[in-house]
């Protein structure tokens, strides 16, 4: 089955961490071979997600180099390596999440696949599968919501953000949505947010102050905050007695130096998530990635597509999710 793939591939690959500058578009990238326990994936659609900028810019390492980004893709496989799963076959549908995503083709671990259901898209499985599994095994895991919770929700109309709010509201979690602009906002609220909020940059204080009266002075059960360093305070302030802080993203820095002891003032329960733990297994992955397209089916939860930009403008991609100016999902085409 080899034998009919070209050799060559269109790619985006980096040979050092930087600026947008290290992105290098291509198209004379070998094709990829694959190892046991791997498919080939002629990719459809490749998602954007925040993750990339982190590999790219340095916040988190390289796995070695050049290094192809990109970490979610949904399209058709084309070839099969051994010890594979009987429901990848050559010519299914499938969607991942794994590495080297921003090219024409990827090998992806078995473990890291799914079929996509005959009734969902392959723009929709690309643009849904990361972000909505990161929002439906925070609210799961990391903070298992109850109906009725206050739940403030950082970065709320990003990718994942829009998944928090529709999924919160589907529960009938009462959810207070953070964002920078009016219209960022009005999606958060069209998207199931029950308040909205500004951060107010210059003033935290008073982002706070908002929060806990909106909640009757208690706080929230517990903040998804994705900003990381720029909002730590301020939403671990807004927290009520033995809610939980939920960090997991570094969209304005790192958290670090975090002093332990701060945490008793109110017995809150601090977690650092990662996707990746909650989808460690095949059956972990296929049970949440049902989980999704279920709510998806029957809920009639939408993902919100920002746009669709061709492979080569990843420059402009990766400046657009950057500089705030995505709301909901970005792909990119091969
Ligand atoms: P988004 O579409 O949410 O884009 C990032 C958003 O972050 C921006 O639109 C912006 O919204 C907000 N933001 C706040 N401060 C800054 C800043 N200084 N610079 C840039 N953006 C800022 O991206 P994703 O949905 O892909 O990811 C959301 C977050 O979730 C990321 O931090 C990502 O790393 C994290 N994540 C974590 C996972 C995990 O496993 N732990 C898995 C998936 C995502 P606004 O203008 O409204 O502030």
């Amino acid at each position: 089955t080899m034998a009919s793939l070209p050799k060559t591939m269109k790619g985006v690959w980096i040979e050092k961490t930087g600026g947008t500058e290290v992105l290098q578009y291509k198209e004379d990238i070998p094709v990829p071979e694959i190892k046991e326990g791997q498919v080939l994936v002629k990719n459809e659609f490749v998602g954007v997600n925040y993750i990339d900028t982190y590999f790219r810019s340095g916040v988190y390492p390289l796995p070695h180099t050049p290094y192809i980004l990109g970490r979610e893709g949904a399209g058709t496989i084309v070839a099969l390596g051994s010890n594979v799963p009987d429901d990848l076959r050559l010519g299914a549908r499938v969607v991942y999440m794994g590495q080297s995503a921003y090219a024409e083709y990827t090998p992806v671990d078995a473990k890291s696949a799914v079929a996509i259901p005959d009734s969902v898209d392959a723009k929709i499985a690309a643009a849904a599968l990361l972000q909505a599994l990161t929002a439906v095994t925070l609210i799961r895991e990391a903070h298992p919501v109850q109906k009725g919770d206050w739940v403030l929700v950082t970065a709320a109309a990003g990718g994942v953000g829009l998944w928090l709010c529709q999924l919160l509201k589907a529960m009938g979690a009462r959810t207070i949505a953070a964002a920078s602009s009016p219209e960022k906002r009005e999606l958060a609220k069209k998207n199931g947010a029950e308040v909205v909020v500004d951060y107010h940059e210059e003033d935290r204080e008073k982002f706070t102050k908002e929060v806990i009266e909106i909640t009757g002075g208690e706080g929230v059960a517990a903040v998804f905050d994705s900003v990381g360093k720029a909002t730590f305070d301020s939403s671990l302030a807004a927290v009520r007695r033995k809610g939980s802080m939920v960090s997991f993203g570094n969209a304005s820095g790192p958290v670090t130096g975090f002093a332990l002891g701060r945490l008793s003032a109110k017995n809150v329960k601090l977690i650092r998530p990662t996707l990746f733990n909650y989808i460690y297994t095949r059956d972990e992955l296929k049970q949440y990635a049902a989980e999704v397209w279920n709510f998806i089916e029957k809920d009639g939860l939408n993902v919100a597509i920002h746009d669709v930009y061709p492979l080569k403008d990843v420059v402009r991609a990766t400046e657009d999710i950057q500089s705030r100016k995505t709301m909901g999902k970005l792909l990119l085409r091969p």
